[in-house]
């Protein structure tokens, strides 16, 4: 069924109903090795640009969807919310932007995290703990 893009008034429906972001393009979300894999849910998407809008920064996805293979290529774990297109990583390249990430994450809502050096993991896979933010040693 082909999806509708304006509604009866003639307005652009929020990103959470037409799968488009504000500020992500498809590519973004792309599995890093070359396969063409992107099944990066719709929720997450609109989820990320709330953070984007919320934090004030451009933020740069290092890693969205991944297949199996370039899961394991970069040592994700083997149930890794990558792997169904529930989790993407954030580019960090200081304490300041680690703050606004995460706390804009937890402002709209994302009960799981992951924080390293260089990244904020954002996840919403509701088969795992909630209320969790770990680290990457
Ligand atoms: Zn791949």
């Amino acid at each position: 069924m082909k999806e509708k893009t304006t509604s009866a008034t003639g307005q652009t429906p929020p990103a959470s109903q037409n799968g488009t972001s504000k500020y992500f393009k498809p590519e973004d979300f792309r599995c890093r090795c070359g396969c063409g894999l992107n099944n990066i849910s719709p929720e997450l998407v609109a989820i990320l640009d709330k953070v984007r809008e919320t934090a004030g920064i451009a933020l740069r996805i290092t890693s969205g969807s991944r297949c199996a293979k370039h899961n394991e290529a970069v040592g994700g774990e083997s149930d890794s919310a990558h792997l169904t297109g529930l989790a993407a990583d954030i580019a960090i390249a200081s304490s300041h932007e680690r703050y606004l990430v995460s706390k804009a994450a937890i402002a709209v809502g994302v009960d799981r995290m992951g924080i390293g050096i260089n990244l904020v993991h954002l996840d919403i896979d509701r088969d795992k703990s909630k209320e969790v933010a770990w680290l990457y040693a």
